[in-house]
Parts: structure tokens; C-alpha cells; sequence
């Protein structure tokens, strides 16, 4: 049986929120060619974040392009990719025009906080409602609701676009989909329910879009055509590639990135958790088939939702908005590494954090905190501090964030995690796991192949295709070699520096203008 699935081959499309990817897998789940390409993040002004629409798009084609040369190079046919998988950074908002096919604005990431101000007048507005008993997610910065309101708001054309009935909004799985089925002609128009769950106006009970939510929003459903939800794992409604050497192919699976490493890392079973360290970081715990709504910070969300007869399975979430791109801030901003993976390097350079706590509260915090008005704060500063105090420091927020979320996820679950499995970039870092470990005095488990965001993708499409059928079938995948980091100091001591680290949480909130 290995043998035959050594011959099938699923490509996934891992479209993150600094680079892109494309890997073609093959059935028992190792990659076989890959490329990968970084994309401009935009900053006009302070707190904001954008992407280009076309480059969304071209660095995907380019990645299909270049692997699949790759992958032929190496002796297979294009035949034997059976299907596409889609993953994507999530919650960022595209605007187009339905006639046209182009867009209205500049993609708006989802770390980017210009709505701060949009979200305190909803906020006043919405009284004691609680909107997360509805869709799961708080009213923040975060979700693409407020970022949609905003483009409505301040953009003429969005407006124009919405009056005239013409407006499509997307996500990027939506964006990327209609873009690959090639556009308006085709108008391939869909969302996965992953992804559908991050926009605020999904019902996560019902999964399907609803009135109360957009009618808070101030959204009109005649107007603003949303494009349809289906489930994550599907042979029969994402379209097929149109153009490129991929052409006719089947897309058949769409997860949003945090979903796609929960099912890349295999949760799933309900008590099953995984910890992806990226541009930001996401603690995704499987609940099962029946939403927890949190009562301590944390989100409520599809975990994933394979189709035919399975029922959408939920996750508590928690988010941490910045984690890799602190690194990024330390090379780019500060100037103290060449390259991100030389962080530990420098982390290295000294023993402990001398005394700092860096609050990287660049995106305000999320969970379980959700104080959009703090901003990053570097506390404990003095003539001792060197480079690698910071480093250092700056490693430890991310492990310090997850360490709440865990006590939050506790609270909600009532159940302890005995080990947490991580990925993603920032999870290269040795000292940064090790330093997990110590701080959540439980092991990290580290699998040896990390593109785990991109294999879940391909999992969803490989589903849908039949080239597997049970997730029992998957249980080989990606087990070998995989690295423990054991906690190796006191809980007294780490209970110390959480402490700290909570003192400079408390300080570094109401900054906003
Ligand atoms: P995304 O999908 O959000 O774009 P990735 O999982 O590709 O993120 O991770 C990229 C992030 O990981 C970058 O922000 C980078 O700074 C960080 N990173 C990459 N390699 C290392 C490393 N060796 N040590 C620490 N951070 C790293």
C-alpha cells in the first residue's frame, strides 16, 4: 500500500502572511519539491499593514511554476498530481469588483490595527451584547468585519462597488481561488468554513452566515454578495487550475493556516492541541463537534471540516499577533541579526534576560489579553543591557502569551495539556523551545519535518480525492525524529518570571491617540 502512495502526489499552496509556498506531497506525506518566495509587507503608516492582491497571486503562480518544474526534473509526470490544496494567512480582507475582476484596495493583513478607533465606536455601540456567543470571536481589531466597515468607510470606489451591488469580499482563500479558476469569467466564488469562521459574520453554530452580525455591521446582504461557505474538504466546489502547468487540475481542499497545521500535526482527537510559532503564533485545542465558547479570552472557531457525512469539528483558540515577526523587528527595525535564524545566536550570547521583559505589542495584544491599546514596551532596561537581553526577551513574549493561553485554555477545557506539539518558523529556534518548555513546565514536542501548515492542506485536498479516507490512514505521517524539549528548570522559577512578565502586561496598556 506505501508503495502505491508513494506514487500519488497532492500539491498544497501554503499562502502565509510573509512568504508563499507551493509542495507537492506524496501519499504517505513527505514532500517531494518545493519553492518558496517572500512577498513586500506594506506599512503606510503606523499600525498599518497591507499586501498586494497581484502579488498574492503572482507568487503563487510563480511557486506552481518553479515546483512543478522541479518535481518533473525529478523523473515524475503532472498526471500523477491528483489534486490542489489551499492553505492561507487568515482574517485578511480583499476587496474587488465583481465586473471587473480587479481589486479596490490594497489587501489589509490581519495584524493591521487602523480600526482601533472603528472598534471602540462598536464597541460603545453593541452595549452588553456579546457577540461571541454568535460567531466565537470578541470584537477586536482582528477579525475582517471592522476591516471591511472600514474600507466601506473610507474607500470610494469600496463604497461605490457596495452600492452598485458589485462588491466581493474575500478572504484570501476566496481571492486565491477565483483568481487560480481564472476570474471573473469562471467566478469561482467561495470560502471554506475555517476560513469563514474568522470574519465575524459566520454563525459558528449553524455555519452559515448570519443576519443579526451583519446587521450590527451595518451590512446589507442584498447588497454585499458574500461568497459561498463550503466545507474545508471538497471535490466539487473549489474549481480547477485554469491556466500554468497545472492547468485542470482539481483544487479540492481549503484550511485556513491554523487549521491546516492542526490537522498537519494530526489533533484529531477532542483534547488534542498544537502550537504554531509564525509571523504570529496560534494555539488551536480540539474541542469536537460542538463549539466552547470562551468565558477567559480565548476564540472559538472551525477546527476543520472534511464534508460528506463528518461534522465540522471546533477549536479554542489562542492567538498571539506577533512571534516570528518580533525576530523580524529585531533584523529589519533594530538591526541586531543578519537573518532570523541567527536570533538564537545572539539569544545565546548571554544567560538569562538580565532583568527585561519586551511586551511585542506591536498589533495591541490579543489572546487571552485583547488590549487594543497597548503598545510594545521594552521594560527593565539599564546600562547592563546588551543585544542579547533583548534577543532574548523577545523570544520569551511569545512563551509567555502561550503560557497564558494555556491557564486560559485550562479554565475553559477543564483539561491540562501533557505536551505540546509546535511548528512553524519560529519553532526553529532551540533556545526559544526550550525556554517554552520551561516557562508551561510541560515537554515540546518539535516533528522533524515543520511544514506541517502545507502537508494539512494537502490532507484536506488528498480527502477529498479519496486518496485517503480515514484519518487513521495518516497515523505514520511525519512521526519520525521528532525533537522533545523537556522542562529543565524550577517551577518556582518560571513562576517568577511569569509574574514579571504580567507586571509589564499590566503597564503597557492605553496608549492609543
Ligand atoms: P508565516 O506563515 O506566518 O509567514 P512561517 O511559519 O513561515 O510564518 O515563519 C516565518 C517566521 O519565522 C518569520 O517571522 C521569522 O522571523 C521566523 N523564523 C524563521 N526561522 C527562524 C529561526 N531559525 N529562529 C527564529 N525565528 C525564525
Amino acid at each position: 500500500h506505501e508503495n502505491i502512495l508513494q506514487e500519488y502526489f497532492i500539491g498544497a499552496i501554503d499562502q502565509g502572511t510573509t512568504s508563499t509556498r507551493f509542495i507537492i506531497f506524496n501519499g504517505t506525506g513527505e514532500p517531494v519539491a518545493m519553492h518558496q518566495l517572500e512577498f513586500k509587507q506594506i506599512y503606510p503608516e503606523s499600525g498599518w499593514h497591507e499586501h498586494d492582491p497581484y502579488e498574492l497571486i503572482s507568487t503563487v503562480n510563480e511557486c506552481v511554476e518553479i515546483a512543478t518544474k522541479k518535481f518533473v526534473e525529478m523523473g515524475h509526470t503532472v498526471q500523477d498530481i491528483k489534486a490542489i490544496g489551499i492553505t492561507n494567512q487568515r482574517e485578511t480582507t480583499l476587496v474587488w469588483d465583481r465586473e471587473t475582476g480587479e481589486p479596490l484596495h490594497n489587501a489589509i493583513a490581519w495584524p493591521d490595527t487602523r480600526v482601533a478607533h472603528l472598534v471602540r465606536e462598536y464597541k460603545a455601540k453593541k452595549g452588553d451584547k456579546d457577540l461571541s456567543q454568535i460567531c466565537g470571536l470578541p470584537l477586536s481589531t482582528y477579525p475582517s468585519a471592522m476591516k471591511l466597515v472600514w474600507l466601506l468607510e473610507h474607500v470610494g470606489k469600496v463604497k461605490e462597488a457596495y452600492d452598485a451591488g458589485r462588491l466581493c469580499f474575500g478572504t484570501v482563500d476566496t481571492w486565491l481561488v477565483y483568481n487560480l479558476n481564472g476570474g471573473k469569467e469562471k467566478n469561482v466564488y467561495v470560502t471554506d468554513s475555517t476560513n469563514a469562521s474568522r470574519t465575524m459574520f459566520m454563525n459558528l453554530h449553524t455555519v452559515k452566515y448570519d443576519d443579526e452580525l451583519l446587521g450590527f455591521f451595518g451590512l446589507d446582504r442584498e447588497l454585499l454578495n458574500l461568497p459561498k461557505i463550503v466545507p474545508s474538504s471538497c471535490p466539487d466546489s473549489y474549481g480547477t487550475m485554469a491556466y500554468g502547468p497545472l492547468k485542470g487540475l482539481k483544487i479540492a481542499g481549503v484550511l485556513g493556516d491554523q487549521s491546516a497545521a492542526l490537522v498537519g500535526q494530526q489533533g484529531f482527537t477532542p483534547g488534542s492541541a498544537k502550537n504554531t510559532y509564525g509571523t504570529g503564533c496560534f494555539l488551536l485545542y480540539n474541542v469536537g463537534e460542538k463549539p466552547t465558547i470562551s468565558s477567559h479570552g480565548l476564540l472559538a472557531t472551525i477546527a476543520y471540516d472534511f464534508g460528506r457525512a463528518r461534522k465540522p469539528v471546533y477549536a479554542l483558540e489562542g492567538s498571539v499577533a506577533v512571534a516570528g515577526s518580533g525576530v523580524k523587528f529585531l533584523m529589519n527595525n533594530l538591526g541586531f541579526i543578519a537573518h532570523s535564524d541567527k536570533v538564537s545566536e545572539l539569544a545565546a550570547t548571554v544567560d538569562d534576560n538580565g532583568g527585561c521583559v519586551f511586551v511585542t505589542a506591536f498589533s495591541g495584544l490579543f489572546a487571552p489579553y485583547w488590549i487594543d491599546d497597548a503598545k510594545g514596551t521594552i521594560f527593565g532596561i539599564t546600562q547592563f543591557t546588551q543585544r542579547g537581553h533583548i534577543a532574548r526577551a523577545t523570544l520569551e513574549a511569545t512563551c509567555f502569551q502561550t503560557k497564558a493561553i494555556l491557564d486560559a485554555m485550562e479554565l475553559d477545557s477543564g483539561h491540562t495539556l501533557s505536551n505540546l506539539a509546535v511548528d512553524g518558523g519560529m519553532c526553529n529556534s532551540d533556545i526559544c523551545m526550550q525556554t517554552q518548555a520551561n516557562i508551561i513546565g510541560i515537554p515540546v514536542d518539535r516533528p522533524s519535518m515543520r511544514e506541517t501548515t502545507a502537508l494539512g492542506a494537502a490532507i484536506a485536498a488528498g480527502f477529498a480525492v479519496d486518496i485517503w479516507s480515514e484519518f487513521s490512514e495518516l497515523k505514520a505521517i511525519n512521526q519520525k525524529d521528532r525533537t522533545i524539549f523537556e522542562p529543565n528548570t524550577s517551577p518556582e522559577e518560571s513562576e517568577k518570571m511569569f509574574k514579571k512578565w504580567e507586571r509589564a502586561v499590566s503597564m503597557c496598556r492605553g496608549w492609543l491617540d
